[in-house]
């Protein structure tokens, strides 16, 4: 699966995130020797004992809710984090990638999905986010675009609209905020159930677990 996954993303430009939680590392070491280097993880503990485990090329993308106070385990090695869903968060991000002396690659993360509990921002806190004072001082955190997840449905046309929403908030803060950033560029969303529409729907990065790996217990 994984090589006719990558036949179908690579033509297109779309990167494919190998989402590896749960799984161990001779799994992902297997994935690496056909050459992957970008894996996802959405747990702090679990990015951090994987990553020291494994070899140092390998892009780590974080893409599940992070907390303030884990931020600083991440830090040092984190390749991009897709989940920023809040000014404090990027606050604590900015304090330790500046102690670090990094620049840190970030996603904002939208709610674009009908189910209550996932997390994420909403347009209008987008908004008063990157129009704040505390925002416009960061010199660590680099906004490189969005990130969200559907809502877990079968019907095809509710998450097409879901990913074409996300698009068009892509569209509008690039406009808005990043017209003179080329690196606001990327518009994470897709996952094993979803990813084709989302290709469809203008993805740049789509984060793939059980379609590579099998189900996760
Ligand atoms: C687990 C997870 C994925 C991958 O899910 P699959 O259905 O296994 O492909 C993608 N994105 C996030 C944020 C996840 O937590």
């Amino acid at each position: 699966m994984y090589e006719e996954l990558l036949k179908k993303l690579q033509p297109r430009g779309v990167r494919l995130v190998v989402v590896s939680k749960t799984h161990p590392p001779e799994r992902i070491l297997e994935l690496y020797r056909c050459g992957q280097r970008d894996f996802g993880e959405n747990r702090v503990q679990e990015l951090v004992q994987k990553a020291s485990l494994l070899p140092n090329d390998i892009r780590w993308h974080l893409i599940g809710h992070l907390q303030t106070n884990k931020v600083r385990h991440v830090i040092p090695f984190v390749y991009m984090i897709h989940s920023v869903d809040s000014l404090r968060l990027m606050l604590e991000i900015e304090k330790h990638a500046r102690s670090t002396g990094r620049i840190v690659d970030c996603l904002l993360q939208f709610h674009i999905a009908q189910e209550a509990t996932k997390y994420g921002l909403t347009e209008q806190e987008a908004h008063d986010l990157l129009q704040s004072a505390e925002y416009a001082g960061l010199k660590h955190v680099r906004l490189c675009g969005v990130m969200g997840m559907a809502t877990f449905t079968d019907d095809v046309d509710q998450i097409r609209a879901e990913f074409r929403h996300l698009r068009r908030i892509f569209e509008q803060l690039k406009e808005q905020y990043f017209a003179q950033a080329p690196y606001f560029r990327e518009l994470s969303m897709g996952m094993s159930s979803d990813w084709s529409i989302a290709v469809e729907e203008g993805s740049t990065i789509v984060r793939i677990g059980s379609l590579i790996f099998g189900e996760r217990n």
